[in-house]
């Protein structure tokens, strides 16, 4: 049977440290589904079809098992629906840790069929995240080294047309 792994997240905006994550887990998984959710409690620079976009930006050609999608609603009947036995998050430090523990315990309350699987950030990319990102950009500060360019032309361009500041 194929082994399908859910890798959910806001991704305001994708990051080396969310390709990184991705690239591992495709390498443990049959076929892994980055899923962009379009309604969690989180406000958004970017639609969610924007973030799509940018993930598409990627380079991610070569990963031939990986699929993109959009999710709304609970997550544990978006792996139902599409068949996954896993999920996919990545730890960044502690701070991480009881926030997915807690989600991790729920979505197994939820569905006790479903694993979730946490795969260490890569010491490089461990302190990056979408909002240290925003921050930057909007201070002005070189991001290219932490997102690809269409990323940080996207930030340039919402920064320039005062979406976010
Ligand atoms: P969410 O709102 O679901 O936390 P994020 O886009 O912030 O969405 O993160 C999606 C997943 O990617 C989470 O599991 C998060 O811990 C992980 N992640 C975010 N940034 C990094 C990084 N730099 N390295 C590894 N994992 C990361």
């Amino acid at each position: 049977m194929e082994k399908i792994a859910v890798y959910p997240g806001t991704f305001d905006p994708v990051t080396y440290g969310h390709i990184h994550i991705l690239k591992r887990a495709a390498k443990l998984f049959d076929k892994v589904i980055m899923a962009v959710a379009a309604d969690n409690y989180k406000k958004t620079i970017f639609t969610a079809e924007e973030r799509i976009g940018l993930i598409e930006a990627c380079g991610l050609q070569g990963l031939n098992n990986v699929e993109l999608d959009i999710f709304n609603g609970l997550l544990c009947d978006y792996l139902e629906k599409k068949g996954a036995v896993a999920i996919i998050r990545g730890l960044r430090a502690i701070s991480d840790f009881e926030y997915e523990m807690q989600m991790g315990s729920l979505n197994r309350h939820l569905n006790n069929k479903v694993e979730t699987v946490f795969l260490m950030a890569d010491s490089e990319y461990s302190f990056i995240s979408s909002s240290i990102i925003k921050n930057v950009a909007v201070l002005g500060g070189n991001i290219e080294q932490f997102v690809p360019d269409k990323v940080a032309e996207a930030l340039r361009e919402k920064k320039e047309n005062r979406i976010f500041s």
